[in-house]
């Protein structure tokens, strides 16, 4: 496929750059860089367990997946993650620690960087589904279900692993029952607190 520049509209010539192959403009600087999307997955800690939506939306519609998602070009991920929260599951959360960054492979789209963070409720708001949710739901460390996408799967292992032996399996009981289903009109959502990070 053709590209342009942005720049100036020229079409776009094959440079090689660092050992790499890239289309770049031959009048300007503009080089078309495939960098990869940066995205957000959040493990919201909560009494019996964490918190999980159900997809309204594909990929995976129908499925569990952590709150999170993409990342802005001019915010910080601290920021995106609290955002995506109060988007998805529309409460204000406070990160609490990085979980770890994630190389996620695509075949037919630039790759992705996930960061993922634990997180806690900031304040008494009860989670609600947003658009892209279904539902929104408690559930314990060993009843988790499967989830939408690999990465996040990733994620709760590496949760798990960290937590475990004290909370993994310590406990027999089935998730803590539903939370909040679409339809029940959600409460106006407050503004999200900026997450306490240290420095
Ligand atoms: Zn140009």
């Amino acid at each position: 496929m053709t590209h342009y520049c942005v720049n100036c509209g020229a079409e776009l010539v094959t440079r090689v750059i660092e050992g790499r192959e890239v289309e770049g403009c031959p009048n300007d600087d503009f080089v078309l860089w495939h960098d990869p999307k940066v995205t957000t997955a959040v493990v919201v800690e909560v009494d019996g367990g964490i918190l999980l939506g159900r997809r309204a939306i594909e990929p995976g519609r129908g499925q569990w997946c952590l709150p999170g998602g993409f990342v802005n070009d001019d915010e910080d991920p601290w920021d995106a993650a609290a955002r995506e929260c109060m988007e998805e599951i529309c409460v204000p959360v406070e990160m609490s620690r990085l979980i770890g960054v994630y190389h996620i492979a695509k075949r037919t789209a630039p790759s992705m960087i996930g960061i993922a963070y634990e997180a806690r409720l900031a304040d008494e708001s009860r989670p609600s589904p947003g658009l892209e949710m279904l539902e929104v739901r408690v559930f314990a460390l060993d009843s988790l279900p499967p989830m939408a996408f690999p990465s996040h799967q990733n994620v709760l292992d590496e949760y798990r692993a960290a937590k475990s032996p004290v909370q993994a399996g310590a406990e027999g009981s089935p998730s803590a029952g539903v939370v909040a289903q679409r339809g029940a009109q959600p409460s106006p959502a407050p503004a999200p607190s900026r997450p306490q990070r240290k420095q």
